[in-house]
């Protein structure tokens, strides 16, 4: 597979890094002051969030390799194994979903075999794995499936099956391994392993697990499980948190617990996951509790091991064998980066690794590269966040086509069908090239997956005019007040990410910048008296409080997602179905492959309100200069790249502004 060839890469990295040894340690706080009778160091290693990646390969984009990924966490994790004499190996869930490798193997006809993700993580002889939120993306059938193949044991302790259902992982484990101590003789110890996920599952993938599993709290399940494993015999018990790390206050419902989490008694180490951050580091300072210098959450040691296999996480702990059994003494956190910096060669990929996915690898590949249609126009997403875009209105008229047959000749029928969606590749966190960017000619899978990444479920629901109104405004609180006669004004708020920006096909509507926001960027109501959404219309038509719409969007939204409320069950006219459960991507490429060559969308549907004197600025990715048409058609000024790598524009927004003006089709 020559596109694996990476740059040239310093056999000598692994051995720089500064590896462990018991005196840099940190103690813990001494419980017994005689002299232990046994002392043994025990490493405990962390991935998580792998997001299905595994060959150091973009199957969208094959032109540069991927700094990232579980074949070159493989390598760190040969070389962590060598430098301790005791290694415990853990996922912490979302590894079963992420990239066209990982989300081929659903789809009908997609992959025969053990799927390669498993696969993989047979060859790295994982002692256990958690599931994550994204494991259920394709349903409990596939993901019992998938898991048939595991060779390690997998934890989930607060999903609870109902009725018939059967859940492919057990509430807790209890491993028993030998171990040597610093004299060299040989110890039996049961370590406790109890893996959690977020509850939000149930409600994110309630089209496959409405009815299906009950879900409880994280810090209460620990509560429950970490007595339970002590009495059950366990010398250690070790977190596998499918969850984040920040200063909620802890409730049932809470979705990033690793904190409150942490302060359950009988919990010896925290491996968390979840929110695809690193711990310790900067990521996660100034929260109360979090020491990231001593790698601890409430002085319990933790890690966090990054996303799509950036890092490799590893706690060492030092355990002493007193008249109480095993206790930690001393501990050490580390997240280890495949990349120690930017710009330098990352660990090299395992051979091994590669050939065990190699034949799918291949076909993905092969599947990616089937051609749908023709673009006669370039699809990118650099001004997706603020215009009308062609490349979010094709994934409205696609949802729009799939819930126009699934609804007719049903009561709902006869509504008009308006479609929700927000672009997901706006660059953000995932940085400066994270867009899509497909040149017009021939338009394949690969593009279809470019556009629409993620495996949601096609949902509709029947709202009204005014539910209509608040929705758009929710979204147009991704936008910054822009006051008249300034220059330069930033634009897009920052605390709001580009997957939240929904735009609504099928009517049309300004939205005035130049007023404060309603929401803020969580959903909250900050200003009741607040509008920002101007002559919303469908057929030139004012859209009154009562009218009566369907609309299509996605499970996520539906559910209630970012400052999104839920749309209530009785609402809904297609999903929870998990039956016929279908995915939006699914009625993309459906849609795509039965339609005329892709062109410009004939009219605009939404656009800004003129500033009058005032300019704004954005940061967007600086591929948008292979599109010079796009930025003069905006008026939009190059103004060079910032320390991130991303584009800066300025665009001005006055009464004759074409950004606030954009050109009706006649
Ligand atoms: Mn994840
Ligand atoms: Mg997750």
């Amino acid at each position: 597979m020559p596109a694996f060839t990476g740059p040239h890469v310093d056999p000598l990295h692994f051995q720089q890094c500064d590896c462990p040894t018991l005196k840099n340690l940190r103690p813990s706080p001494p419980s017994d002051r005689r002299s232990p009778v046994a002392t043994l160091h025990l490493r405990l290693l962390e991935t998580t969030d792998m997001h299905g990646h595994i060959a150091p390969f973009d199957y969208l984009d094959h032109r540069c390799p991927r700094q990232f990924g579980l074949a070159r966490v493989a390598t760190l994790i040969h070389a962590a194994r060598t430098e301790v004499p005791n290694c415990l190996l853990f996922d912490n869930g979302d590894f079963l979903q992420g990239t066209p490798l990982s989300d081929l193997p659903p789809l009908p006809g997609g992959w025969p075999g053990p799927h390669p993700v498993i696969a993989a993580m047979n060859a790295l002889g994982y002692d256990g794995v958690a599931l994550g939120n994204h494991d259920f993306n394709f349903g409990l059938e596939f993901l019992s499936n998938a898991l048939s193949d595991a060779r390690f044991p997998v934890t989930c302790a607060n999903l609870h099956p109902l009725g018939k259902t059967r859940l492919p992982a057990a509430p807790t484990l209890l491993l028993t391994r030998r171990l040597r101590d610093e004299a060299g003789r040989l110890h039996d110890l049961r370590i406790g392993v109890i893996g959690v996920v977020v509850p939000q599952v149930a409600t994110w993938d309630r089209d496959h697990l409405q009815g299906r599993v009950r879900t409880a709290g994280i810090t209460e399940t620990a509560r429950a499980q970490a007595p339970a494993l002590r009495a059950a015999g366990a010398d250690l018990v070790v977190m596998l948190a499918h969850t984040g790390i920040d200063d909620t206050a802890d409730h049932p419902g809470l979705e990033n617990a690793a904190l409150p989490l942490a302060t359950v008694p009988g919990i010896d180490a925290v491996l968390a996951g979840h929110s695809h951050r690193v711990f310790p580091g900067p990521d996660h300072d100034g929260l109360p509790g979090v020491d990231s210098a001593d790698g601890t959450l409430h002085g319990i040691p933790a890690v966090m091991a990054g996303f799509a296999g950036s890092h490799l996480g590893i706690v060492d702990l030092r355990l002493a064998l007193g008249p109480q059994g095993w206790r930690v003494q001393r501990h050490r956190s580390e997240a280890r980066p495949v990349q120690r910096t930017p710009g330098t060669p990352p660990a090299p990929a395992d051979p091994a690794i590669l050939r065990i996915v190699g034949r799918a690898h291949n076909q993905t590949i092969t599947a990616m590269g089937k051609r749908l249609n023709t673009t006669r126009i370039p699809l990118h997403s650099y001004l997706a966040l603020i215009r009308d875009d062609p490349v979010t209105a094709l994934i409205n008229a696609a949802q729009t086509a799939a819930i126009a047959r699934a609804v007719h000749g049903t009561p709902a029928g006869g509504l008009p069908i308006l479609s929700a969606t927000a672009p997901f590749r706006t660059g953000g966190r995932a940085g400066p090239y994270h867009y899509v960017d497909i040149p017009p000619g021939p338009f394949r899978m690969g593009d279809a997956v470019s556009l629409y990444p993620f495996p949601n479920t096609l949902t509709c629901a029947r709202i009204t005019g005014a539910r209509l109104r608040d929705w758009l405004e929710r979204a147009a609180s991704g936008f910054l007040r822009i006051l008249p006669d300034r220059p330069d004004q930033p634009l897009l708020d920052p605390r709001f990410p580009g997957h939240a920006f929904d735009t609504v096909s099928g009517v049309t509507y300004r939205i005035d910048v130049g007023q404060p926001a309603r929401f803020g960027p969580d959903g909250a109501l900050i200003d009741p008296d607040a509008r920002r959404i101007l002559d919303l219309r469908i057929a030139g038509r004012p859209v009154r409080d009562d009218n009566l719409f369907l609309i299509a969007t996605n499970n996520y939204r539906a559910a209630g997602s970012g400052p999104y409320p839920a749309l209530g069950d009785g609402d809904l006219v297609l999903g929870p179905t998990r039956q016929a459960a279908r995915q939006v991507r699914d009625a993309l490429t459906h849609h795509i492959r039965h339609s005329a060559p892709i062109d410009a969308p004939r009219d605009t549907g939404w656009a800004l309100c003129a500033v009058p004197g005032a300019s704004v600025r954005i940061e967007t990715g600086p591929g948008l200069r292979r599109h010079p048409c796009d930025m003069d058609a905006l008026a939009a000024r190059d103004l060079g790249r910032d320390s991130k790598g991303f584009l800066r524009l300025r665009l001005p927004l006055g009464a004759d502004a074409p950004l606030a003006n954009p050109p009706q089709d006649p």
